[in-house]
């Protein structure tokens, strides 16, 4: 167990390379993160651990700690949440094989979003948003954002969401991700924590939220997200009450994805609220 002040580390246990939907390498992210004063590094990629080599490799150059981690897509109650996993051990099979899977139908997923831009007179969006994709088992609404952009039908990626990528937009189509069961299973089984992340971006109401919190503990969840580029200062004090409220660990993480294209940059956050049991208080560099 830690020192008192753990919750004074500059712990960044969320952002994104081009693995995923980020802009940049995982080297890369890893020198912003030093250079940022990150004591404590994760890289978590949506439904992929292929980047985490580097990561690890390029934190171990700079002596930062570093943890293995990924952001799972999930639908739970016809919707989709995002569960980290971290401390996780990248190359066990039965996770190996449940991301394979969920990357799965993200092709498929990609092809009716750009029918479905085409009908609102944007061509090819397909090929266009491929022009970002590093990763071809990985195409996002993030790759088709910074495609539209490019065309000038928006200002930026925020506004391209909000016109044609969101619920009910034209390029969205729904999609399964894995059960909330499957993913924390899969971290679990792994040797890794669970943590919901960024949980003021679903907007469940009371009734949903206690439903998915007794859920999540029931699965094996241990930790959420409290303080996240994703919520505002008023959310992370409410997610911090929630966090002592389930008997949660809190973690922290930026979110980030590329300069210009995230709120928060790499271990740019506010400490976490001093009520909070942070997820990095149980492993042994801390
Ligand atoms: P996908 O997994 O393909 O559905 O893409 C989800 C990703 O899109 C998220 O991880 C964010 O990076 C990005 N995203 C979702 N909603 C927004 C938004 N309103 N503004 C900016 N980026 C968003
Ligand atoms: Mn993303
Ligand atoms: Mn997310
Ligand atoms: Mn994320």
């Amino acid at each position: 167990m830690l020192n008192s002040y753990s919750h004074l580390i500059n712990a960044d246990l969320h952002c994104h390379s081009i693995f995923s939907d980020g802009a940049l390498a995982p080297d890369v992210l890893a020198e912003q993160a030093h250079a940022n004063g990150v004591a404590l590094w994760s890289l978590t990629d949506h439904d992929e651990v292929r980047g985490l080599p580097q990561a690890q490799q390029a934190a171990q150059d700079l002596r930062m700690a570093f943890v293995s981690g990924v952001e799972i897509s999930v639908t739970w109650a016809a919707k989709t949440l995002h569960v980290v996993g971290l401390n996780i051990d990248p190359k066990h099979p039965n996770l190996l094989a449940g991301l394979a899977g969920v990357r799965s139908g993200r092709l498929a997923r990609a092809q009716a979003m750009a029918k479905g831009l085409e009908q609102v007179g944007v061509p090819n969006a397909l090929d266009g948003a491929m022009q970002y994709v590093r990763n071809p088992d990985l195409v996002s609404r993030t790759h088709f954002a910074r495609y539209l952009v490019s065309l000038g039908l928006a200002q930026d990626i925020g506004q391209v969401f909000q016109k044609f990528l969101s619920t009910g937009k034209p390029g969205y189509v729904p999609h399964h991700w894995a059960s909330l069961q499957a993913a924390v299973g899969w971290i679990l089984e792994s040797g890794g924590c669970a943590v919901l992340a960024h949980p003021a971006r679903y907007q469940l109401n009371e009734v949903m939220w206690v439903a998915l919190m007794d859920e999540f503990k029931h699965l094996g969840g241990s930790g959420i997200e409290v303080v996240t580029g994703s919520h505002t200062s008023s959310e992370s004090q409410r997610y911090a009450r929630e966090s002592v409220k389930y008997q949660l660990q809190a973690s922290r993480g930026s979110d980030f994805h590329g300069h210009n294209e995230s709120r928060s940059d790499l271990g740019a956050l506010p400490f976490l609220p001093s009520i909070c049991v942070p997820i990095w208080a149980q492993w042994s560099h801390y």
